[in-house]
């Protein structure tokens, strides 16, 4: 995937994704607006949940000791991933111990962040995506676009489209004459996974969130699907990123009122299924959890940004970003897009090492929405501000200088001397005649076009005409200062 600057300029040439996009996202900011309104102490639950997780992440190591002796007292066996190598071993060793050749998943995050599904084809192993939107995508031969709506970039011809040609080829095809009416479509979905479910004797989930002190793993999910993997298969695996843990049970409260009312705009989640190793006789007979790092250690270590750590991957801070509205998840290159994958990527890889995660910090307008928005009030605009000035540490040694600091220097130059901002005010000012023009919408005057190097700048901006006459030559002119120059 090219960096983000590159993947965006092509986005936006693509009007079809601009409009499913305005569609859906705005569809979910005004449901998630009406049910927030009904909530007498938001902020006061927001602050609440912060806090939770803040005492959590500074005793991680703790609260994580005594998950692993929960859960392995109650018959589960814990495994600790350092990275995504380690946890798809993990996977992969049980599906080979048991002789599986196909598996089903419930959406996660955490699976898709570590590459499971094509680390466990390679070795011959078939990983079946549960979740509508995550079939869609999977079938599609896509790549998620959206954290909670995967396929939030399709619409439902195209839908129609990739279930005609697809399914067939991985299990039970989609009936003949099948329409884009969403019923029909999540009819031929339901017939498609059903088969699924009844013939496959492994899944693979993650976790939203894992109580330390009972032990207990929760996935919320609005189809169902998610309980099918949970509750029928024999074998059952979930990948955690150890983030997830919340010290009791009555923690989890605040987040469960938070989550659904801020991803799907919800009062609460249809199915919440929760799941403490493995029950005599019922579900899945052995259970495995995989505490996955995988970076997130590396996140913890800085003090400021750790509290991107907070999140529960709700979404709301894609739903209000104007960034991510008109460009789409795939250009910012990773399963976490938007605002927190512009903080999460660079967190969890480290920034300095390559231009694709670098140039992710900078993927925003810093206008301060999606910070608004976050139900545990990460301070995203800032810590995108904090990870610009890593970028820019990291990059110092480099050979050549960028042009964001030879523009600086000549910034600092011209500002540093009275005479030489008055000389420079004084040849934009007669120089703007030359490129100035005009937009569809504004009445306003602008610089549409600069030559080189002011080209950089004016090629996705326009510039306000300047004055023909300066404020100090205005003063100057009417001699406010006494005649003084
Ligand atoms: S950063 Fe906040 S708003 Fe964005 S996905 Fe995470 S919890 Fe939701």
């Amino acid at each position: 995937m090219p960096p983000f600057p590159t993947a965006a300029r092509a986005a936006l040439g693509d009007a079809q994704l601009r409009r499913n996009l305005a569609h859906a996202t705005g569809t979910i900011r005004a449901k998630r607006a009406a049910v927030i309104d009904e909530l007498e102490d938001w902020e006061g639950l927001r602050q609440r949940a912060a806090r939770t997780k803040d005492e959590t992440l500074a005793h991680l190591d703790e609260h994580l000791l005594t998950l692993e002796a929960s859960l392995t007292a109650r018959g589960a066996t814990v495994h600790w991933a350092r990275d995504a190598a380690d946890a798809c071993r993990v996977v992969a060793d049980v599906a080979r111990a048991h002789g599986i050749r196909d598996v089903v998943k419930v959406k996660s995050m955490a699976t898709q962040e570590i590459q499971l599904n094509e680390t466990l084809a390679e070795q011959g192993i078939s990983a079946w995506e549960t979740d509508l939107a995550e079939l869609i995508v999977q079938l599609g031969d896509d790549l998620p676009s959206h954290i909670l709506v995967p396929a939030i970039h399709r619409n439902r011809t195209e839908i129609r489209d990739i279930f005609r040609d697809r399914m067939g080829a991985v299990g039970r095809a989609a009936p003949d004459g099948l329409t884009d009416d969403p019923a029909v479509l999540a009819g031929a979905a339901r017939l498609h996974l059903r088969e699924k479910f009844l013939s496959t004797r492994m899944a693979v989930s993650g976790a939203n969130f894992a109580v330390a002190d009972t032990g207990t793993l929760v996935v919320v999910e609005s189809e169902g699907n998610g309980r099918m993997c949970l509750t029928l298969p024999e074998v059952l695996v979930s990948v955690v990123g150890i983030e997830k843990v919340v010290p009791t049970w009555s923690d989890l409260e605040s987040f469960l009122t938070l989550l659904p009312r801020s991803s799907t705009g919800e009062r609460m989640n249809p199915y919440t299924s929760t799941w403490s190793g493995v029950a005599p006789g019922d579900g899945p007979q052995e259970v495995h959890v995989v505490l996955l790092d995988n970076g997130r250690t590396k996140a913890l270590a800085d003090d400021f940004a750790r509290q991107a750590l907070r999140c529960i991957r709700c979404s709301a801070c894609l739903n209000v970003c104007p960034v991510y509205e008109r460009v789409g998840g795939h250009t910012y290159g990773s399963v976490y897009p938007g605002p927190i994958g512009a903080i999460l990527n660079p967190l969890l890889k480290g920034v300095g090492q390559d231009p694709a995660t670098d140039a992710l910090p900078y993927a925003s307008t810093l206008c301060g929405a999606c910070g608004d928005v976050c139900p545990v009030a990460i301070d995203i605009p800032g810590i995108l501000v904090h990870l610009r000035g890593k970028v820019v540490d990291a990059h110092r040694g480099d050979g050549l200088p960028k042009a964001e600091a030879v523009a600086m220097k000549a910034a600092a130059w011209g500002l540093g001397s009275a005479a030489r901002l008055g000389l420079g005010e004084r040849l934009l000012g007669a120089a703007a005649g030359l490129w100035r023009g005009s937009r569809a919408g504004t009445t306003r005057p602008v610089i549409t076009r600069l030559p080189w190097p002011g080209s950089h700048w004016t090629r996705a901006r326009d510039l306000p005409v300047p004055p023909r006459e300066s404020f100090r030559a205005w003063w100057r002119r009417t001699g406010r200062d006494g005649g003084a120059s």
